[in-house]
C-alpha cells in the first residue's frame, strides 16, 4: 500500500511546570525535558518521531497546545511529564479538550540522586515525584483514558512500554481514516460476523461500506493481458509454482485468472482509497474463482481482510499490520480450524479456506490449484505454506450488542508434528497459553470469535493500549489465566462497561 503521501507520524512531548520558579529554573526544566526527548529517540524503539514542545506554565497555553495536537494530522498522541510541580487546575481545560491518546510519563532527569550534594536547588528542580502525583489526580478526577509509565527513560522497559503505546497510537490514527470495502454482505445466518458499523465508526473511525461484487468483476474483466503476463512472471520468481500452473502447464489459465483477480482487486481498492476489504464465497457474482492468491498477496502488502464478509476482523487486521510496521514477524487473518487433543501435546491447527497471509512464514510458499468443496466455482489458486514457530498472539473482535470486545490469547506457534502433504491450504499450528483447555474455555466464555488476527510481531501490551485508546473492552488469556478468574473478570467487566456507558 502506498503511504508515501502521509507525513511521518509524531508524538508530542509536553512538559508541565509553573512560573513560580523563575526563568533560570524553567530554562533548566526545558533543557532537561529536551534531554528526555533525545534519549527516547536514541532508544530506537519508537515507530514515530518525538517532538519536544516548549514548557507549559499556564492554563491558556496548555489549552492551546491540546487544540493544536487535536488538529495536527501528523500528531498521533501526546506524552505529558510534570518535571516540576504544575498545579493541575490549569490542566483541566486542556485535558478536557484533548482528543488524541495520552501517555503520562512519570520520570526524573537523572537516574541517581547525588546524595552528597543535594541542596534545595536540586530539590526545587526535581519534583516530578510529587508533581506527577498532582497530574495523576486531575487525570483520574476527569476520567481521562491514558497509559501511565513510570521509570527512567534509559530503562529499556520504559522505552519499550512507550514504544508499545506509540505503536497503538499509530494504529488508532490509521483506523480514524480507514475505508473498508465489503464485496457482498456477510455469510448468511452467521452471528459473530455481524456488528454495528456505526459503533465501529464511532470507536475506530473506520468507514465500512458494501459494494456489489459485480462492480469488482467489471474491473477484473478489464485487466490487460500484458499486465497479467508481467504478474505471472513475478509469481514464478517469487514462489514455487506447481508445474501445471506454469505457462506450458495444462492449468496455466487458472493462474492467469488468479492474476487477473489480483490486478482487478488492487485497482478497485487503490482507486477507492480502501485499506481493508472482505469477500464472501456465497456472493461471487461473475468471479470465476474465489479470490485466494489475490487476497493472500494483498494481505502481505498490508491490506486488512476478513473472510465471509467479516469486516470487524478486517479492520483489526489492518490496524494490527500498521501497529506491527517495521517489526520482525508477520500478521495474518486466521481461523481456529481443528484440534490435536492428545494429552500433553494439545495444539490448534489454524487455517482458512484459502486466505492466510504469507507474511507469517519465512519459507518460500508453494503456488498451487486445488478444488474447493464450497462455492461451486472453478478451482482457485492459492499459496501453501506453514507459519513459522515462535511466540505470537491471536486476537478477535466481537460485538456484544452494547460494546465491542477484543479478546487476545498469547500462543506459541510450533512446527506441525508431521508433514501435511494432503492439506491444500496454508496453515499455522500453535499451543495456546496457558493450555488448550483453559484457553478454549476462556475464549468460549468470552464469546470471542472464530476468526482472528494472528500476529508474531505485536504482543498483548500494544493491543491493550489500542483497546484503551479506542474505548474497547479488552480481555487477555495468558500464562496466568485460570477459568475461574477469567469468569470473574467477565462479570466485573460487564458491570463496569454498562455503568461506564451511563444513560
Ligand atoms: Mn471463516
Amino acid at each position: 500500500m502506498t503511504t508515501t503521501s502521509t507525513p511521518l507520524p509524531e508524538v508530542w512531548f509536553l512538559t508541565g511546570s509553573q512560573g513560580l520558579y523563575g526563568p533560570e529554573t524553567l530554562d533548566q526544566v526545558a533543557a532537561q525535558s529536551q534531554g528526555i526527548v533525545e534519549r527516547l529517540g536514541a532508544a530506537g524503539e519508537l515507530p514515530t518521531t518525538v517532538v519536544w514542545k516548549p514548557v507549559l506554565t499556564d492554563a491558556a497555553s496548555i489549552h492551546r497546545q491540546m487544540l493544536d495536537a487535536n488538529s495536527a494530522p501528523q500528531c498521533v498522541g501526546v506524552i505529558a511529564w510534570m518535571h516540576t510541580f504544575s498545579p493541575a487546575k490549569m490542566w483541566i481545560a486542556g485535558l478536557d479538550a484533548l482528543q488524541k491518546p495520552l501517555l503520562h510519563l512519570h520520570t526524573q532527569a537523572g537516574m541517581a540522586l547525588p546524595w552528597a550534594t543535594i541542596d534545595m536547588d536540586f530539590m526545587n528542580l526535581n519534583q516530578a515525584a510529587h508533581g506527577d502525583r498532582e497530574f495523576g489526580y486531575i487525570q483520574s478526577r476527569l476520567g481521562i483514558a491514558r497509559k501511565t509509565v513510570a521509570g527512567h527513560v534509559e530503562s529499556p522497559v520504559v522505552a519499550q512500554r512507550i514504544a508499545h503505546w506509540a505503536r497503538a497510537a499509530v494504529g488508532r490514527h490509521e483506523t480514524r481514516t480507514l475505508r473498508l470495502a465489503r464485496f457482498g454482505d456477510n455469510m448468511r445466518d452467521v452471528a459473530v460476523t455481524e456488528g454495528d458499523k456505526v459503533e465501529a465508526q464511532r470507536r475506530f473511525g473506520v468507514s465500512v461500506n458494501t459494494y456489489g461484487v459485480n462492480d469488482l468483476v467489471a474491473v477484473v474483466d478489464q485487466v490487460a493481458d500484458t499486465d497479467i503476463d508481467k504478474l505471472v512472471t513475478e509469481y514464478a520468481d517469487t514462489y514455487r509454482v506447481a508445474p501445471e500452473l506454469l505457462p506450458d502447464g495444462e492449468r496455466h489459465e487458472s493462474l492467469r485468472y488468479g492474476a487477473r483477480v489480483e490486478l482487478g482487486l488492487r485497482s478497485f481498492l487503490g482507486e477507492g482509497g480502501f485499506g481493508a476489504f472482505t469477500t464472501n464465497f456465497e456472493d461471487l457474482g461473475g468471479l470465476r474463482q474465489l479470490p485466494g492468491l489475490a487476497v493472500q498477496r494483498l494481505m502481505a502488502d498490508g491490506y486488512g481482510f476478513g473472510g465471509e464478509g467479516d469486516w470487524k476482523t478486517s479492520v483489526l487486521l489492518r490496524a494490527t499490520k500498521v501497529m506491527a510496521s517495521g517489526l520482525p514477524g508477520g500478521t495474518s487473518f486466521m481461523e481456529d480450524y481443528t484440534y490435536h487433543l492428545v494429552p500433553g501435546e494439545e495444539k490448534i491447527l489454524g487455517a482458512h479456506m484459502l486466505e492466510v497471509c504469507p507474511s507469517i512464514t519465512s519459507e518460500r510458499p508453494s503456488l498451487e490449484v486445488h478444488p474447493l468443496a464450497i462455492g461451486g466455482r472453478e478451482d482457485p489458486v492459492r499459496l501453501r505454506f506453514t507459519g513459522d514457530p515462535g511466540p505470537a498472539v491471536v486476537a478477535g473482535l466481537a460485538d456484544l450488542g452494547d460494546r465491542l470486545r477484543l479478546t487476545v490469547n498469547e500462543i506459541d506457534c510450533v512446527e506441525p508434528d508431521e508433514a501435511l502433504p494432503q492439506l491444500p491450504v496454508a496453515c499455522a499450528v500453535w499451543k495456546p497459553r496457558p493450555s488448550l483447555s483453559t484457553s478454549a474455555e476462556s475464549w468460549l466464555m468470552a464469546g470471542a470469535p472464530h476468526h482472528t488476527v494472528l500476529s508474531q510481531a505485536v504482543g498483548v501490551e500494544v493491543l491493550e493500549d489500542f483497546a484503551e485508546m479506542t474505548g474497547v473492552e479488552m480481555l487477555t488469556i495468558d500464562a496466568d489465566t485460570t477459568p475461574r478468574s477469567f469468569q470473574r473478570e467477565l462479570r466485573w467487566n460487564a458491570a463496569y462497561h454498562r455503568l461506564a456507558q451511563g444513560l
